[in-house]
């Protein structure tokens, strides 16, 4: 290019949730904070998302409508009208089709293929017919917008609006990749007269894969930290795609998630009742000893209290936890643990808490104001995992000075540095293989420290409560990869 252009990167966020709107997961808490994050750094971004029918009514009735038009699905012309609201200083876009989004609930319906195919091509409809909408960057998020690389590829490149779009694909976690009966290519995607296309999205004989095609199909593809971005070029994490995740593996970045740091801050938390301090960590020994009161764990300073918070299923490695916890009683550990999720996994630890007495907690449940006490109040956050693309539990949880045994893979390698003995350094513990003796080893390593070395442990604490987990040091690496792809603007 020759020429420099001084005004601020355009980018519109693509996602099927974002806090305060919707969330079932870390998706919407990134589509929440992010878009905002950015602003603060300099780009200028709003965000694109259903307007599904369970976003509370004080936002639905602040939504503005701001355009209306006839969205191309194969044969037919469906409604789309497009609503905004801002929030906190950012522009959400609404996408409304009453008859794909106002239902009861967000995912898990027959029909998902077609509604999120549908929104998908809405995204570049509205790229191109709303006059307000200028876009540089489009990043989409996870097989929900994952067709929306695609069909701007396919359909828009003649238009004025959508030329310079550069599009990003940014992978949340590559288990959900929207798979579907290659029916949709006929009847939704209108792709059956395109074999070029249609052999991206084939993934067997009679399948087609959303997500498989927005990463063929994008510029660039992000994931949420940067060992995930390795991990997933391995069969053993990549769930098929790996193959891909190779080929493209030059224009693969990983970038750590943040938390809010404001909502997540021991000094100033309404829901813990001793607020604590990296210089005033007196408190935070009484928020041990209310919690071990009311979860009913024997109240003892000595004992340390290892906490897990998050959902119960395979991925969070806890079958490492069932098989080592004999182990970890003997030893005089308090386990306690917060989450809901699969019932076999419930039900064990419902009788680790009836077996253990005033050892072992386990509250089967979801609730927000308890995962703050718990992570105030514990000593260690136990988080084992088989696979995790980022992991938001151990950055808070050394946001409160409870320090992370985690497994090393993902976000969690990426997150937490190890206790080095003969230099002090660190923020947690970790452990690499999928082995409950070596979780427990390095489990009891870190007690040990606990109980023997009161000034190592107060260092590391200190250590975990300064590493910077904002995002804005986020926004900051993203910033950099949108100017990589419009060098032209400047930064
Ligand atoms: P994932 O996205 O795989 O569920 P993360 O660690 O990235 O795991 O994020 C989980 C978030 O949800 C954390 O903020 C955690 O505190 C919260 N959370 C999970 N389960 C519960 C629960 N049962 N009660 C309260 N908060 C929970």
């Amino acid at each position: 290019m020759s020429y420099r252009d001084s005004r601020k990167m355009r980018v519109l966020f693509a996602a099927s949730e974002a806090v305060p709107f919707v969330k079932t997961g870390g998706l919407g808490d990134v589509a929440g904070s992010l878009p905002r994050a950015l602003n603060a750094a300099g780009a200028d971004v709003s965000v694109i998302l259903p307007k599904y029918g369970s976003i509370p009514h004080e936002y639905q009735d602040q939504m503005r409508h701001v355009a209306e038009f006839y969205v191309p699905l194969a044969w037919r012309n469906v409604y789309c009208g497009i609503e905004k609201l801002t929030y906190k200083g950012v522009t959400f876009y609404f996408v409304d089709n009453e008859a794909y989004f106002k239902r009861d609930g967000i995912y898990g319906y027959f029909d998902d293929g077609e509604r999120y195919a549908f929104f998908s091509k809405a995204i570049c409809e509205a790229i191109q017919n709303v006059p307000e909408l200028q876009v540089d960057i489009l990043q989409c998020n996870d097989w929900q917008t994952a067709m929306a690389p695609v069909f701007l590829r396919e359909f828009y490149q003649g238009s004025l609006a959508c030329r310079n779009v550069k599009t990003i694909f940014t992978v949340h976690n590559v288990k959900f990749q929207g798979q579907f009966s290659d029916k949709v290519l006929q009847d939704i995607l209108g792709l059956a007269d395109n074999p070029t296309a249609a052999s991206q999205l084939y993934v067997d004989r009679d399948s087609v894969n959303y997500m498989k095609g927005a990463l063929l199909y994008s510029d660039l593809i992000t994931t949420v930290s940067p060992s995930y971005a390795s991990e997933l070029q391995m069969p053993f994490y990549g769930e098929g795609m790996d193959a891909i995740f190779r080929r493209r593996s030059s224009s693969l970045r990983g970038i750590l998630n943040g938390i809010d740091v404001d909502t997540w801050n021991p000094a100033t938390d309404p829901l813990i009742s001793h607020r604590y301090a990296v210089d005033d960590m007196g408190p935070k020994a009484q928020d041990k000893a209310e919690l071990q009161r009311e979860l009913g764990l024997a109240e003892d300073p000595t004992r340390p209290l290892v906490v897990m918070i998050g959902r119960l299923t395979n991925q969070k490695g806890l079958g490492l936890v069932r098989y080592a916890m004999n182990r970890l009683m003997d030893r005089g550990v308090q386990v306690a643990i917060l989450g809901t999720g699969d019932k076999d996994q419930e039900d064990a630890f419902k009788y680790f808490d009836w077996t253990y007495g005033d050892r072992m907690a386990a509250r089967i449940a979801f609730d927000n104001a308890l995962s703050h006490r718990m992570y105030a109040g514990g000593d260690i956050l136990l988080m084992p995992s088989e696979f995790e693309p980022c992991g938001l539990s151990q950055m808070i949880a050394m946001r409160y000075g409870t320090l992370p045994v985690v497994r090393e893979t993902g976000g969690l390698q990426d997150s937490v540095v190890p206790y080095n003995k003969f230099t002090g350094e660190g923020t947690g513990f970790r452990f690499a293989n999928m082995n409950a003796d070596e979780m427990a080893d390095c489990l009891l390593g870190a007690c040990e420290v606990f109980w023997t070395d009161h000034d190592a442990w107060a260092k590391l604490q200190r250590q975990a409560m300064e590493a910077d987990f904002s995002w804005d040091r986020a926004a900051d690496e993203y910033l950099g990869i949108y100017h990589d792809l419009h060098p032209e603007i400047d930064r």
